[in-house]
C-alpha cells in the first residue's frame, strides 16, 4: 500500500509522569506514516483524492500542544484515532513518538514508543423481535455509524423469520451490516453490549425475547475462542437469519476456519 510519511515532527508539549515534565514542558518528534492509495491522486493530479500532509501536522500539533498526558502511549493513541478518523482515504497508520529529554539520568539519544492501528472489517448481525423491531434495529445502525470509532459500511435488507427457541416469542426482524472499526473485538463486543442495554435490553433466559441483538459474525479474518468472545460466531453457519442478509452484502467472504464463502454456507443450511 502506498504511504504519506512525517518525519520527526517537533512539537513542544507537556507530557510526562513527572510534575516538572508537566510545569516546564519539553520537545518530542512526531513521525507518522499514513496508508491509503496514491494512485488516482497521481493520475488527476487532485488534493481532494489523497490527504494533505500539512492538515496532518497541524492535527498532531494540536492534539500534542493542547493535552497533557501523563504517557506517550496517550499522546500516540489519541494521534493514531485523529489521522485515522481525519480522512475517509487513511486505512491505517504508523505513529511514534521520540523523547529525547525524558529525564532518565542517563546518557541517551532518544526514547519513545511507535504503534500501528487501523481500519477493521467487521460484520454484525442486527436482530429484534420485541416493540417497534425496525426502529431499534434502525436506531442501532445509527448509533454505530454515530460512534467515532465505526463506520457503517452497508446494511443489508431486513428481514422477518420465526424463532429458532423453544421459548415462545414474536417473529423476528434480522439483518447484518458491514462495518469498520477501530475498536479490537473485546472492545466491539463491549460497545454492542453497550448498545444492546441502551435499547432496553435484559437478558433473562438464553435465546428468549430481546430489543436488540447484536453478534459479532466476522472480524476481519480472525479467529477467536475465549470465553467472552467467539468469533466467527460459532452457530452463523447454522443461522439462515444470518447468512440471508450476510449473503446479500458480503456473498464472497470465505469463512476464515470452514474455508467457504458465505453463498457456499447458506446453501448447504438450504440442502
Ligand atoms: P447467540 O450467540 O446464540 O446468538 P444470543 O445472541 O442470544 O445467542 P447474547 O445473550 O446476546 O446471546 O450473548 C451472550 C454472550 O455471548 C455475550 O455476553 C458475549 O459475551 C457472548 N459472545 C460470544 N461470542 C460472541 C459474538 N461473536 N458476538 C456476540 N456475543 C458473543
Ligand atoms: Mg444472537
Ligand atoms: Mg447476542
Amino acid at each position: 500500500m502506498d504511504k504519506i510519511f512525517i518525519d520527526r515532527l517537533q512539537v513542544f508539549g507537556r507530557h510526562g509522569v513527572m510534575s516538572e515534565e508537566n510545569a516546564l514542558g519539553q520537545m518530542f518528534y512526531i513521525s507518522a506514516e499514513l496508508e491509503l492509495s496514491l494512485s488516482e491522486a497521481g493520475r488527476t493530479d487532485d488534493l481532494e483524492k489523497t490527504v494533505n500532509y500539512s492538515d496532518c501536522c497541524h492535527t498532531i500539533k494540536s492534539i500534542c500542544e493542547n493535552n497533557t498526558f501523563k504517557l506517550i502511549e496517550t499522546l500516540a493513541e489519541n494521534t493514531a484515532q485523529a489521522l485515522l478518523t481525519g480522512s475517509p482515504l487513511v486505512k491505517a497508520v504508523k505513529v511514534r513518538i521520540d523523547k529525547p529529554s525524558a529525564p532518565i539520568g542517563l546518557p541517551l539519544e532518544s526514547v519513545g514508543v511507535e504503534i500501528e492501528r487501523r481500519w477493521n472489517t467487521a460484520y454484525i448481525a442486527l436482530g429484534s423481535n420485541m416493540g417497534d423491531k425496525q426502529k431499534y434495529i434502525f436506531n442501532a445502525v445509527k448509533a454505530v455509524d454515530f460512534d467515532e470509532k465505526c463506520r457503517v459500511k452497508r446494511v443489508s435488507d431486513l428481514i422477518v423469520t420465526e424463532p429458532v427457541s423453544d421459548i415462545p416469542q414474536d417473529d423476528y426482524l434480522n439483518g447484518c451490516m458491514e462495518i469498520e472499526t477501530l475498536y479490537d473485538p473485546f472492545e466491539l463486543l463491549a460497545f454492542l453490549n453497550k448498545t444492546e442495554a441502551e435499547a432496553d435490553r435484559v437478558r433473562k433466559e438464553k435465546w428468549g425475547p430481546r430489543t436488540l441483538d447484536l453478534d459479532i459474525i466476522f472480524y476481519n479474518n480472525e479467529v477467536i475462542q475465549t470465553e467472552k468472545l467467539t468469533v466467527p460466531h460459532p452457530l452463523m453457519q447454522d443461522r439462515l437469519f444470518v447468512l440471508e442478509p450476510l449473503a446479500q452484502i458480503a456473498p464472497h467472504k470465505v469463512h476464515p476456519v470452514l474455508g467457504k464463502t458465505v453463498t457456499e454456507l447458506k446453501s448447504l443450511v438450504k440442502n
